[in-house]
């Protein structure tokens, strides 16, 4: 059963597809013949996900899901939230937005964040549903590790004392917020069209 994942981001799509096993293919936003980047300007991650799931569901007409993840630091109000792409600014610069998070939490004791990733699903007929996965930790004082991307080598999850970016994929995706958010998806999609049979 093909389902579109509207996101153009090979390590999404990769970590993902770890996760979305048989009978179901994922199917990038590429392969759709969609080669656009997806807007993307509500102020909630909920409200992103909703906006890139239901362009492609009204576009294409194919069962597809959508997500949007922020990176939520207790200390700075929750910031950088739904902004966690752009904090540095408009050109996404994944290193100036981690020294950006760096900077405003020097000499600040409360270094608790999360990540957190809405998933929003289109079914046949438009119908659509939620997931939400969330990973609790707290930020480095400096970044460590090469792996995974985005702010990654900041931030070590709840229970552990490495930063995901010290992690293999299998590992993170295990225990991360989309790998939550994921598995909310799976089980719904299992119960739905594996295990009725429909
Ligand atoms: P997106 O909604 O997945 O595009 O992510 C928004 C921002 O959060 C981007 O700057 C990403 O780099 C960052 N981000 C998303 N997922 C992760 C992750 O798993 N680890 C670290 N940063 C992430």
């Amino acid at each position: 059963m093909k389902i579109c994942f509207a996101s153009n981001n090979a390590h999404k799509l990769k970590e993902i597809q770890q996760l979305l096993g048989p009978p179901f293919e994922l199917v990038s936003l590429e392969a759709l013949g969609c080669t656009q980047e997806l807007a993307e300007d509500q102020d909630t991650l909920e409200g992103n996900a909703l906006q890139k799931a239901s362009f492609v569901w009204e576009q294409y007409q194919v069962i597809c899901f959508a997500d949007d993840t922020g990176l939520e630091v207790e200390a700075l109000n929750n910031e950088p939230g739904v902004y966690s792409a752009r904090y540095a600014g408009p050109e996404r610069d994944n290193q100036a937005n981690m020294q950006k998070v760096l900077e405003n939490l020097k000499g600040q004791a409360n270094r608790k964040a999360r990540f957190r990733t809405s998933i929003a699903l289109f079914l046949e007929e438009g119908e659509q549903h939620l997931f939400n996965g969330i990973v609790e930790g707290h930020i480095m004082e400096e970044p460590r590790g090469e792996q995974g991307f985005g702010y990654d080598p900041i931030f070590v999850p709840e229970g552990h004392d490495r930063t995901f970016a010290q992690m293999d994929s299998q590992e993170k995706n295990q225990i991360s917020h989309r790998g939550r958010a994921v598995q909310q998806l799976v089980s719904f999609l299992q119960h739905r069209y594996v295990q009725t049979g429909t």
